[in-house]
């Protein structure tokens, strides 16, 4: 399996769909910056899709409450397999800061209910942490991109404190 997803990954140019759970749009405008020439998450061949049925990474943003609950995982089942999840913000990441207060509404992060892959928490997290967040998942299924990864490491130090590895569902 592992092989065939490397294989994957070395051929193919990563499409990304942006899911917006139930965002106040901070992260979703950073995501915008990400992939604007500035930060020009394009170069790495990064494309943004409008369908999830054309992308391979879903990107998530906002906690997941009870009315996207189903919308969210009907989403996830609409994209084709290798998929995979970015939870990009605190509030994608664990819900918080609404989520645990009295919020009567809210489920918690997006793992609540879809498989994440790389968490990219921060309220908003800054888009080089979005773009070396996307290249961390890549690099989990192409060892070249590893080079990319140090070399963000090097050129912003502290990077890869921003950025956590993950695959949990419903905890
Ligand atoms: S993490 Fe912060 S900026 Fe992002 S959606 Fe939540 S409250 Fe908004």
């Amino acid at each position: 399996m592992l092989k065939s997803l490397a294989h994957w990954a070395a051929c193919k140019s990563p499409w990304v769909c942006h899911l917006n759970g139930s965002s106040c749009n901070g992260c979703d405008i950073e995501i915008v910056a990400a992939i604007m020439p500035r930060f020009d998450l394009e170069r790495f061949g990064v494309l943004l899709q409008g369908s999830p049925r054309h992308a391979d990474v879903l990107i998530c943003t906002g906690g997941i409450n009870r009315q996207m609950r189903d919308r969210v995982i009907r989403i996830y089942e609409q994209t084709p397999e290798p998929k995979f999840v970015l939870a990009v913000g605190t509030c994608a990441a664990t819900g918080r800061p609404f989520y645990g207060d009295g919020c009567y509404n809210l489920l918690g992060g997006v793992d609540k209910v879809i498989p994440v892959h790389m968490y990219v928490p921060g309220c908003p997290p800054r888009p080089d942490a979005i773009t070396y967040g996307v290249l961390k998942l890549l690099a989990l299924l192409d060892p070249k991109v590893e080079k990319l990864v140090a070399e963000f490491q090097k050129t912003i130090p502290g990077i890869e404190n921003l950025v956590e590895a993950g695959e949990k569902v419903g905890s």
